[in-house]
């Protein structure tokens, strides 16, 4: 017997039940810890998606007529029930991405829990304006949902980035298509039970799962479904916004970074050097928000090269679920050739390795595992591919630097413009070298700290929109303007 028949097959979450894909078809989902398939998911098409959409109609009056406090009370019951089921979503999550279990545990899934708790409260104190013309009358703002959304997030941080559109989307009124990426379903294929469990009304938050050249290309194509929000590469968001801006839907397209981190001789050194660490290979350095371009003022330079060297030299490269983990699997195999490409790329381009530059061959069952050690370059050009292009895997490079003009150059100089940190003890220079950086996010001697309340986002080639706090429930809300003549 085909070993495919006995193993689990996920399913779509459409109006309130799980349901296999209609043309029957399944993808194979791999565990990147061992380089195996352990489940299939459906490989939906237009026909799961027309009939999430019916769904979705039929539901939107109801779930859009609740107030507030009662659509509130069903996203806080959600985050709870994500909350009370945090080992199965934990271990889920790791096993299907390859991130360390610690690191799910830690950060993936308790910010799921906390992104559908902040936008259910956050709902409650949302208003909208006013503006007085003295004498003459008022107008006031209407904030009225947009009807059906479609969401669509990549596979980096799974649950953690589903949720981030998700909740701002059903808290503000909508009814949802969520589409995860194939290659990490699992965790939004759980939350289905979770909604259903917490009261969501049938149909409210419909999961597709599948390919994005098909179930996303249903999705940002449906002429019912008003407003994408889409997380992902930056060539995904230009198709996405080349084919739904003439249908005139709403776009927040959340791209590509190469984020610069500038190193000043004045910083904090241990300070810095903690957690420069962490910002280059978290979640083996596939965090839209790692700093990959590390530039050293020359006063340092070679004391940090010696010390980051050898700490990366020792950080633990192994399976998820071993506790000493600090580094898992990248996610997929080909996301792994991808990443030593890059690497060989550097070499021909002049580079030198300093440490790591390999893939690493781990024991069974995991030796067929997407496994790196963490990588550091130096003697690159600022303006060479390695430098410019994004690889988002677990690869920095070291560049020194002399002037705050020469470096802001640098950092300013590829086509992305999401996230920067600048590490500097000299106050003046902290604000303004973060006003000068060409990026919608700026940590001055910290990294990924975050208040949901903040604008999140970027610019240039590193997307449209801002997401979290009011930013993203303005997004999936159409304003409407009343005037009222005294
Ligand atoms: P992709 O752009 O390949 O995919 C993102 C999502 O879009 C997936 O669900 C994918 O489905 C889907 N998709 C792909 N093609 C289409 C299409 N034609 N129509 C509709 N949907 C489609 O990105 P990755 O998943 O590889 O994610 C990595 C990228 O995400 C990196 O560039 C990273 O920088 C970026 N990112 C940006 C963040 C930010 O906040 N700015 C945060 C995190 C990541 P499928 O997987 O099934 O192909």
């Amino acid at each position: 017997m085909d070993i495919k028949e006995t193993m689990e097959k996920l399913q779509n979450f459409i109006n309130g039940t799980y349901c296999p894909p209609k043309n029957g078809q399944y993808i194979d989902n791999y565990e990147p810890a061992t380089g195996k398939v352990y489940s299939l998911i459906p490989d939906s098409d237009a026909s799961d998606v027309e009939d999430a959409v019916d769904a979705a109609e039929k539901a939107f009056p109801i779930w859009s007529g609740m107030s507030n406090e009662e659509r509130s009370a069903v996203l806080i019951r959600l985050s709870e029930g994500i909350q009370n089921n945090m080992e199965l979503f934990v271990n889920a999550e790791s096993k299907d991405n390859g991130k360390p279990r610690k690191l799910a545990a830690h950060v993936d899934i308790p910010r799921a829990v906390s992104n559908f708790h902040f936008f259910a409260t956050a709902i409650i104190h949302f208003a909208s304006e006013s503006h007085h013309m003295e004498g003459v009358g008022i107008n006031y703002t209407l904030r009225k949902p947009i009807g059906i959304v479609g969401c669509i997030s990549p596979w980096n941080l799974p649950l953690y980035l589903f949720s981030w559109k998700i909740a701002p989307a059903l808290a503000a009124g909508n009814c949802v298509i969520a589409k995860p990426s194939e290659i990490t379903p699992y965790t939004a294929y759980l939350l289905g039970k979770i909604a259903k469990e917490a009261g969501m009304p049938d149909g409210v938050l419909n999961i597709i799962h599948g390919s994005g050249a098909k179930a996303g290309d249903a999705i940002i194509k449906h002429p019912k479904i008003k407003a994408i929000s889409f997380t992902g590469g930056t060539k995904t968001g230009a198709y996405i916004a080349q084919t739904a801006a003439p249908m005139f839907k709403k776009l927040s397209l959340e791209l590509g970074g190469k984020n610069p981190t500038l190193i000043f001789d004045d910083c904090d050194f241990d300070d810095m050097m903690k957690t420069v660490l962490r910002s280059s290979f978290s979640n083996q350095g596939q965090i839209c928000l790692c700093g990959s371009r590390l530039f050293i003022q020359r006063g340092i330079y070679e004391r940090f090269k010696t010390v980051f060297v050898e700490k990366v030299g020792k950080i633990k490269v192994a399976n998820p679920e071993h506790p000493e983990a600090i580094m898992g699997a990248v996610v997929s195999e080909p996301h792994m050739e991808k990443v030593l490409s890059y690497i060989r790329l550097a070499e021909e381009e002049g580079g030198t390795i300093l440490t790591g530059g390999n893939r690493v061959m781990l024991e069974a069952p995991y030796a067929d595992g997407y496994y790196l050690r963490p990588t550091v370059i130096e003697g690159l050009a600022y303006d060479c591919r390695t430098n410019q292009e994004e690889i988002f895997g677990p690869v920095v490079t070291l560049t020194p630097f002399d002037t705050e003009e020469e470096v802001l150059k640098m950092a300013n100089s590829t086509e992305y413009g999401l996230a920067a940190s600048v590490w500097t003890s000299e106050l003046k220079r902290a604000h303004r070298v973060a006003e000068q950086l060409e990026v919608g996010i700026v940590w001055t001697n910290s990294w990924l700290v975050r208040d949901l309340r903040t604008p999140f986002g970027g610019v240039k080639s590193s997307g449209v929109g801002r997401e979290g706090g009011w930013e993203a429930l303005r997004f999936f809300t159409e304003p409407k303007n009343v005037f009222v003549s005294y």
